[in-house]
């Protein structure tokens, strides 16, 4: 038997109507907030990627999905989508209109990970972007929308952690500082720690290896490096969530490493998924559009990974769906007047099936029993000779006999 690549997962019928419900609430609530949906290719020149995300990062050192075209150029599976959209954000101008500053996606990301629970390799996520605002309180609306995603799914014992990691100059201090303070102990670091010591050492506070976490308890802290006009910026956002009764804790651990991310940056994370915790994080990535060669734009984002959110989400949480219609038919005249019913039915904007196999009454009641149907309309020959049905309701099993003429009106009702 062939069976799909590793780490890669069917949404099987009986989850998809979870995953219907979780991106209904994603894109009502974007929508509400003001943000509008863009759907970017799933690959891009892998120079996007490289260029936008950083070298020293885990997503370009291991984890891209790239492959040769077939022209010779190299592509890449999106791993996320803050990259596609800032480039595509600026392919189309869409700063130019404040209608297409505030973004929202949902869609497949690829990452080459060692698979394992809430970790995957293709994998979902539910992302914004608010491009062109440097106010403190966009910083604060964003992380409302990411709150008020999870309670509206009805996720609890959530922490929203928050930190400020500063501008580039507020860094530069701060990491000359950590690497002072680690060089001493850099041999207690995990290997992969070692090396970011010289290539990518704020990395290192976010480490998830215990040895390297214990010794990040002790090192300085970035908050207290920040200008006058970061630290200004770091109180307004925390005054803001204070005043929409969002809690959070301030973590000093949370760093994003890469350049272009500046002051915010937040993640929220819950205690049911083991050390895959974070369901959602985001930051301020005021100098990418620079990196990409756009006019200077502060910005700020999230995404959601969609997969941990199902974990979180009770097995039967089912949207209720609209009653299902079971034509019986059955006889030479009832079989094929049952069937335009059928298709009647179906098009009047009704749930509708039947089982053409189905021969006599009891097998036809018996299908209508196992696909979960709410009524079963029946139509023999005698039903077909007078131009009726018998609509009965599968749970109370009480049945009326219809006009064929005055059906779908009727049904419609229930
Ligand atoms: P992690 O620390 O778990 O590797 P990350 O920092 O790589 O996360 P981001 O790039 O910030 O993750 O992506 C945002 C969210 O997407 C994560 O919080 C997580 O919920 C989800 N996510 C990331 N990678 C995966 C994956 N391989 N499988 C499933 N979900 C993922
Ligand atoms: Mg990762």
């Amino acid at each position: 038997m062939l069976r799909s690549v590793k780490g890669l997962k069917d949404i099987l019928p009986q989850q998809t109507p979870q995953w219907q419900h979780i991106e209904t609430v994603a894109r009502t609530l974007a929508t509400q907030y003001g943000f509008s949906e863009i759907r970017i290719p799933i690959f891009e020149f892998t120079e996007l990627y490289a260029r936008s995300i950083g070298g020293t990062t885990d997503i370009v050192e291991k984890e891209m999905y790239t492959f040769l075209d077939r022209d010779g150029s190299s592509l890449t599976l999106r791993p996320e989508g803050t990259a596609g959209v800032v480039r595509a954000v600026l392919e189309h101008k869409l700063l130019d209109s404040p209608t297409t500053r505030k973004l929202f996606y949902l869609g497949p990301m690829f990452r080459h990970e060692r698979p394992q629970a809430g970790r995957y390799r293709q994998f979902h996520q539910f992302g914004v972007e608010a491009l062109g605002i440097d106010h403190p309180l966009i910083d604060v609306e964003v992380m409302a929308l990411l709150c008020q995603f999870f309670s509206s799914l009805g996720l609890e014992d959530l922490t929203l952690h928050i930190n400020s990691i500063g501008t580039l100059n507020d860094r530069e201090v701060y990491i000359h500082k950590l690497k002072e303070f680690l060089s001493p102990i850099l041999k207690t670091l995990c290997g992969n720690c070692q090396r970011r010591h010289s290539t990518n050492p704020l990395r290192i506070l976010d480490c998830k290896v215990p040895v390297c976490q214990e010794t990040t308890q002790q090192t300085p802290i970035l908050i207290d490096y920040l200008s006058d006009n970061s630290r200004t910026h770091f109180q307004a956002v925390l005054d803001g969530l204070s005043a929409l009764d969002i809690a959070y804790t301030i973590n000093h651990r949370l760093v994003r490493g890469l350049d272009y991310y500046s002051r915010t940056t937040f993640e929220i994370t819950s205690p049911h998924l083991g050390a895959q915790s974070t369901i959602g994080a985001g930051g301020r990535y005021d100098s990418l559009f620079q990196v990409l060669h756009g006019p200077s734009t502060p910005a700020i984002g999230f995404a959601v990974g969609l997969e941990r959110v199902t974990l979180l989400l009770a097995e039967d949480q089912t949207t209720k769906k609209s009653p299902l219609f079971f034509v019986a038919g059955f006889g030479d005249t009832g079989k094929p007047k049952a069937f335009t019913l059928l298709y009647k039915i179906r098009q009047a904007g009704m749930r509708a099936d039947t089982d053409h196999k189905g021969n006599t009454l009891k097998a036809l009641l018996r299908s209508a029993d196992k696909l979960g149907a709410d009524y079963s309309i029946i139509v023999g020959d005698n039903e077909a000779d007078s131009n009726t049905a018998i609509l009965r309701n599968m749970q109370t099993k009480v049945q009326e006999i219809v006009n064929l003429e005055e059906i779908t009106q009727r049904i419609q009702k229930k």
